[in-house]
């Protein structure tokens, strides 16, 4: 596939439910819209704006009235009922609001289904199925049948049964509607993972703001049609941007953009006015704080993602902060990548400690605070600062009152540290919690 193609080609789309009766619905009205790989969509609406619609008809669910779906190049009109079996097996997978799951078919069966009709043997589909419930924690449950689980658990089986055969497009219609926040969260942040890490192109249809900040494109729907679209990040090549834009008129961006868009990455020119002050800001925040752009930052935290789901280890991280962008790198300099690695190193360790001891833990974590922040204690004051990591340690106080037991003078039982100090060590520890923690 060309790489300025784009994935799914929605051209002119109506859909009219019940045409010339006297119940007839148009659904939807000229809809046209290019999706291209890796872009994470969401398609954002009222109820009954023809959200489902769309996504139906993407999914060759729903036959267009007028107008035509391509996907990969391939017109969904002209596409043969193998064709059609083929794109809902490995072109597509799609999660729903009410999950779909097979109630009389355990958690494991359940994922493998969709491979079952490609030919591959059981042990293989079951081993490949466990490692998805393993991503999405749900490996413990795989005996279960779906009544016994969760709404999140169930949308999270529901997830890996629609990655079960590796599609390169993820079709979600209200995914976490029927999800309580905590569990919504949990699986927005999975898609959104699949997005960042996994490459996957979403298309997400909701009706809840709430959610728009993970897309890297909203499309607004409304009485069947598009009404207006905004770009957080720009994953469209930049030579299909240049054409959509300047129709008609200039054909190149003006000079001044062109230049800074070849620094600021996700900078397009379809930001404007209020979008441009967000991207404004955070290019500011990272540029003082950091000396880091924006995509060397999120380059390294995709890399820490991968990191953590012990894709690779500390070495390899380390070089793949280094490489530029085309390599997969983060395009850090070596001296940067090098002291930033040391220090995640520094703080799993601790977190292995942690895990490993905890009993020990505060006195390995004592040394090891005093070293990376550069303070003294006597005897007497060592041993109280062990007391309060133990006490942190086993969760009988917080991040607030271990801090205040920092700063606190030291005739008041406290440490005596000055602030800064508390704050940064207080952090620190939150962090190796944080690392620590599991369900
Ligand atoms: P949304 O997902 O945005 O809530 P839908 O795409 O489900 O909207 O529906 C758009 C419109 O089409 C609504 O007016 C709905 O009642 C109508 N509609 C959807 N499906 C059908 C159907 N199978 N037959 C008739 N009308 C339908
Ligand atoms: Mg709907």
């Amino acid at each position: 596939m060309e790489k300025n193609q784009p994935i799914i080609k929605i051209q002119n789309l109506r859909v009219i439910y019940n045409q010339g009766k006297s119940n007839e619905v148009r659904s939807l009205e000229d809809v046209s819209l290019n999706i291209y790989p890796e872009e994470y969509i969401i398609i954002y609406g009222p109820s009954g704006c023809g959200k489902s619609t769309l996504l139906y008809s993407i999914a060759g669910l729903q036959m267009p009235t007028y107008g035509e779906v391509t996907i990969n190049e391939k017109k969904l009109s002209q596409m043969n009922s193998n064709d059609k079996v083929i794109l809902h097996q490995v072109g597509t997978g799609m999660i729903f609001q009410s999950f779909y799951l097979i109630p009389s078919l355990n958690v494991i069966d359940n994922v493998c289904i969709p491979k079952t009709f490609c030919g591959i043997k059981r042990k293989e589909r079951i081993e490949e199925g466990m490692k998805l419930l393993q991503r999405f924690s749900i490996s413990e449950q795989f005996k279960k049948f779906p009544s016994q689980l969760s709404g999140g658990q169930k949308q999270r089986v529901a997830i890996a049964r629609a990655l079960a055969n590796n599609p390169q497009v993820i079709l979600a219609d209200e995914p976490v509607g029927n999800l309580d926040s905590e569990s919504a969260s949990n699986v927005m942040r999975i898609l959104k993972d699949l997005n960042d890490i996994d490459k996957k192109t979403i298309i997400l249809v909701t009706h809840n703001p709430e959610f728009l900040h993970y897309a890297d494109r909203v499309i607004h729907i409304k009485d069947g049609r598009i009404i207006k679209e905004d770009v957080n990040v720009e994953k469209r090549p930049k030579e299909v941007i240049k054409k959509e834009l300047f129709v008609g008129g200039e054909t190149e961006p003006p000079k001044e953009l062109e230049i800074l868009m070849r620094t600021f990455k996700n900078l397009s020119s379809q930001q404007r006015g209020s979008l441009l002050i967000p991207f404004k800001a955070k290019q500011l925040l990272h540029h003082v704080l950091s000396q880091i752009t924006d995509e060397q930052l999120k380059s390294a935290e995709n890399l820490l993602t991968e990191f953590l789901f012990n894709n690779f280890g500390i070495e390899i991280f380390k070089k793949k902060l280094d490489a530029g962008f085309d390599k997969g790198g983060a395009n850090w300099n070596k001296q940067r990548a090098k002291r930033f690695s040391r220090r995640v190193q520094a703080i799993f360790e601790q977190v292995a400690i942690l895990k490993k001891d905890p009993e020990m833990a505060p006195s390995y974590l004592a040394d090891y605070l005093i070293n990376t922040f550069g303070f003294k204690l006597d005897e007497s004051l060592r041993m109280r600062f062990e007391s309060f990591l133990r006490l942190r340690i086993n969760n009988k106080t917080d991040k607030a009152n271990f801090k205040k037991s920092l700063d606190a003078p030291v005739y008041l039982r406290g440490l005596g540290l000055n602030k800064n100090t508390a704050e940064k060590i207080a952090m620190e520890v939150e962090v190796i919690m944080l690392l620590n923690y599991s369900v």
